[in-house]
């Protein structure tokens, strides 16, 4: 490969996605493939959550709810979320954790399948996924939580929901999401699709599936703990019904009635009070990734992960790192992770040189990409601190080898 950094400046010079970096804080000499851990902070969310605090907040205080209409929120942030994931805006809301939104939708799909106690996931999924799951049979004591290396064979008729996640954490390998639904309605059973790797990273279409949920703070730009949503098809929403049933998700919330009774619709899936403050930074980031469009960011992603594992191949070649995404562009999502037994200690010391890609174990260094933040001169750039990294040596200091509480 006789690539050069001029070729990528010229990449840069022609990309129609190029505008969007200025308006993000990128902070100065730092290439940032983070940002499907936790995405970076859109210029408009800053000025959000100023205008939030101190004009909502500070002067319209409790009228702000109606006057800034802090109480449609949920409702209007998942609107803009449907529109990347290809789901009716009356079918996406806003609201609490990704692992509290599978409980509930767990919960609910149990329920719409009575006489069924399995739910079926697979042993590589992101463990709050299996941890969740396994919280509820716990709870209900009757339900079995089945873990398969392959899941479509193992959907059986006693399974009630199959959940899996779209982009899967560590290889980014992408599950076909029409196949698989199918193949579970065929079974009799219901679908819940984690997204948090695929909403923002690539446009989705959801179809026939039954429920989805994902995370505001990834590829989404929502800020650290932004919250999470969750989808219900339509087709479900009248019979649907989940086990945290609060005030927010009644049909009166100010009615103040001794009893529960759901909203109408995806309401329902509510529990309590949003967490404003957190969800209008979320609205503002949206519109960023609205406005770019999800094909042009996917397109970009694409060709900035071909070009990174080319200039691997070619410029570190004698470090060994194992690429484990699919380079096939339909099978994978929107990061690239290499094994290297040295994985950790790499990942480390190129954070010290100002590349930050994150570290999964046992093994695996991921490079996230986000079109919007990172540009072609970052790719190649990126590599090239890798490469001398491993040349130098750099990465065998011993202080490398220490393990940080958040990885
Ligand atoms: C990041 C991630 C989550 C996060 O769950 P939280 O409740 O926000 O901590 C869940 N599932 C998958 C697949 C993820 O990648």
């Amino acid at each position: 490969m006789n690539l050069r950094r001029d070729d990528f400046a010229a990449l840069d010079a022609n990309d129609p996605l190029a505008p969007f970096l200025a308006r993000f804080h990128r902070p100065k000499d730092l290439l940032y493939f983070d940002g499907n851990s936790l995405g970076m902070l859109p210029e408009a969310a800053r000025r959000r959550a100023i205008e939030t605090v101190e004009r909502e907040w500070g002067q319209g205080l409790i009228e702000s709810w109606t006057a800034a209409r802090w109480i449609d929120l949920p409702e209007k942030v998942g609107g803009k979320i449907a529109k990347l994931i290809g789901a009716g805006a009356d079918e996406v809301i806003a609201t609490d954790s990704t692992s509290i939104n599978i409980f509930k939708l767990l919960a609910g799909g149990l329920k719409l399948r009575p006489g069924r106690r399995v739910i079926l996931t697979e042993a590589g999924n992101f463990p709050t996924d299996i941890y969740m799951a396994e919280g509820l049979a716990h709870l209900t004591g009757d339900v079995e939580v089945r873990l398969a290396d392959d899941v479509v064979p193992a959907i059986t008729e006693d399974v009630a929901v199959v959940m899996l996640t779209h982009v899967d954490y560590r290889s980014a390998a992408l599950h076909d999401m029409a196949a698989v639904t199918s193949a579970a309605h065929a079974q009799g059973a219901l679908v819940l699709w984690d997204l948090s790797h695929s909403a923002g990273a690539l446009p989705v279409d959801l179809g026939e599936a039954d429920f989805a949920v994902g995370c505001g703070y990834k590829f989404l730009n929502g800020g650290p703990g932004a919250p999470a949503y969750l989808y219900v098809a339509r087709r479900w929403q009248k019979a649907f019904s989940q086990p945290l049933s609060g005030w927010l998700g009644h049909a009166a919330p100010f009615a103040f009635e001794l009893h529960y009774r759901p909203a109408a619709g995806i309401k329902r899936a509510i529990s309590g009070t949003p967490s404003v403050i957190a969800m209008s930074l979320l609205d503002a980031s949206l519109d960023l990734l609205i406005e770019a469009g999800m094909h042009r960011i996917r397109d970009k992603a694409q060709k900035q992960m071909d070009l990174f594992a080319e200039l691997v191949d070619a410029r570190c070649t004698e470090a060994g790192l194992k690429l484990i995404t699919p380079r096939d562009h339909a099978d994978r999502g929107s990061h690239l992770s290499f094994s290297h037994l040295q994985g950790y200690e790499l990942t480390q010391a190129l954070r010290e040189r100002k590349v930050v890609p994150d570290f999964r174990a046992p093994d695996v260094i991921r490079f996230g990409f986000t079109p919007l933040t990172l540009s072609y001169v970052d790719v190649w750039d990126a590599v090239g601190r890798l490469a001398e990294i491993w040349h130098d040596g750099l990465w065998r200091d011993p202080r490398y080898s220490v393990k940080a509480a958040v990885t």
